[in-house]
């Protein structure tokens, strides 16, 4: 921890005078307003942001339109060589985002050392999809070659949450450079600093200006100025349902193309004839790693009642040893959360699954009184109808509703606004193939935690999304198609 500490010191330092500034059209830009970035660990500054105003936006947006056609017109091969370029340095400086992402947002580092180099392999997928990107298809008909291409749709704003910024920024951008689009990009006011060490990364390898751009800054200014510029054609956004549903009336004017990843409630269903240690181990991963603070995590535990009560007891057991503590401790599970009023938020749930009858079976309270320590909180005996099993509490909170047979497990599963992910155990293979078509998310897993391929569709349904991203999907977002018919 203290080597960790004095590396992150010295990263901190040279955004301690000026602080983090917004870098629009490759240059460094006073702010005529800031605010400051605490770290949730301890309450202390960590440095000042410039709070972006209407004009930043709108000096960004013009400088990506400016840099749009010199950019969408560079050879595929030529983009590519950049975005590797991005990649290597974000392997070369990986230490120091893993870091300063920690020290930003509480996540603990044992986990963020992975999210900061999956940041690069963003990069390197996108890259070499970047020579084909405009690739179409010829479908001649008698009278008719018809020919297909794509190229991209403009300059793009890409606005980004709080939870694991650094790799979900990697994860918008890249294919978005990738398509030959120029973007300004919005991080989550709540944690900056990975988000200007990526910018700084992407000019040193060598982006033209006004490629990419960074206003910092608040959704209510800063963002909802960039959705409702005429010269952005497209928002690529990642956050709240509410505010996506927010981001879709600001646009509307400009008839903006959206793309949302939203929130999730999504359930891990664990019949009895599954491996049941497998699917302890998973489940726990999947609600107490990052903090629970990810838009993926299983926070509905639906188990089948005849294993229910030797189940929860051991994942109480295990939720009861988790270790919560400083997020730089490489030995550390769960850090501190975000901020203040989520840590509010998420404390209030404590206090709803109690009033509403469920069982607190493990966690559940504050830990210290500095920082926004809580302990891991697993409720039982919950029922469906209830808030913790209906809204998104965001943290490392699971609740556990029991279901009889395979036809209630799937009426409870489906009975949320939500439809992200879904993760089913079951060695019944019949079974898992009926349950999974019904379910009603965009991905869903079968005896397996989260694992991601990049060339999969990633999105959700309902209240948890619109579009897909990932392979080909994304290219689908950031670009336009055309279709030119010549007659024969
Ligand atoms: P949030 O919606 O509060 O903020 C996200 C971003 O939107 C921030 O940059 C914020 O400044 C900006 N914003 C807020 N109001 C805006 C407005 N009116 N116009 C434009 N921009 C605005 O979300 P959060 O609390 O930062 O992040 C957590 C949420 O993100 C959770 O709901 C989580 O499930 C979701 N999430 C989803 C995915 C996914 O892939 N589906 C991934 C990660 C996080």
């Amino acid at each position: 921890l203290s080597t960790h500490l004095a590396k992150l010191e010295a990263h901190l330092a040279r955004y301690r005078d000026k602080g983090i500034l917004n870098l629009i059209g490759g240059q460094d830009v006073a702010a005529s307003a800031t605010f400051e970035t605490r770290s949730p660990v301890d309450e202390s500054l960590i440095c000042t942001v410039a709070r972006g105003t209407d004009a930043d936006i709108n000096a960004a947006a013009k400088a990506a339109k400016a840099a749009f056609p010199a950019w969408s017109a560079m050879s595929g091969e030529a983009r590519k060589k950049i975005l590797h370029k991005i990649a290597d340095l974000i392997v070369e400086r990986a230490e120091e985002i893993a870091l300063c992402e920690c020290w930003d947002t509480g996540q603990a580092y044992r986990f963020m050392s992975k999210a900061a180099l999956r940041g690069a392999e963003n990069f390197r997928y996108y890259a070499d999809l970047a020579p084909s990107a405009r690739d179409g298809q010829s479908l001649p008909t008698k009278t008719h070659l018809n020919i297909t291409s794509r190229s991209a749709i403009g300059p793009v704003g890409v606005i980004t949450p709080w939870n694991t910024p650094f790799m979900l920024s990697t994860w918008k951008i890249a294919p978005a450079l990738a398509a030959g689009c120029t973007v300004v990009h919005k991080p989550a006011e709540f944690s900056p600093l990975t988000a200007r060490i990526l910018a700084e990364i992407a000019h040193e390898a060598g982006l033209p200006a006004g490629v990419w751009n960074l206003v910092n800054g608040f959704g209510e200014d800063a963002g909802k100025a960039l959705t409702e510029h005429s010269d952005i054609k497209a928002i690529a956004f990642v956050g709240e349902s509410r505010t996506g549903s927010m981001i879709m009336k600001q646009g509307a004017d400009t008839l903006k193309r959206v793309h949302f990843e939203l929130g999730g409630k999504n359930p891990v269903i664990v019949f009895d004839d599954a491996d049941l240690d497998r699917a302890l181990d998973a489940a726990i991963f999947m609600i107490y790693s990052l903090n629970g603070e990810r838009c993926t995590s299983s926070s509905r535990l639906l188990v089948q009642e005849n294993i229910a009560d030797e189940f929860e007891s051991k994942l109480a057991e295990r939720v009861n040893n988790i270790k919560v503590g400083h997020p730089l401790d490489p030995t550390t599970e769960i850090g501190p959360l975000i901020h203040k009023v989520h840590f509010d938020k998420v404390t209030e749930y404590v206090g709803i699954g109690k009033t509403d009858g469920a069982k607190l079976a493990a966690g559940g309270d504050r830990i210290g009184d500095a920082g926004w320590f809580i302990q891991p909180t697993l409720f039982t005996h919950a029922n469906t109808s209830m808030r913790i099993a209906q809204e998104e509490v965001f943290g490392p909170f699971l609740t556990s509703i029991r279901f009889k047979d395979e036809t209630e497990a799937l009426e409870i599963a489906n009975d949320v606004q939500y439809g992200l992910t879904g993760y089913i155990w079951t060695n019944d293979v019949t079974r898992a193939l009926r349950f999974s078509d019904a379910l009603e998310a965009g991905m869903i897993w079968v005896n397996s935690e989260n694992v991601r391929h990049l060339p999969t569709p990633f999105g959700g349904v309902k209240s948890s999304g619109i579009g897909r991203d990932g392979g080909q999907w994304s290219f689908e977002f950031y670009m336009e198609q055309k279709n030119v018919a010549f007659a024969l």
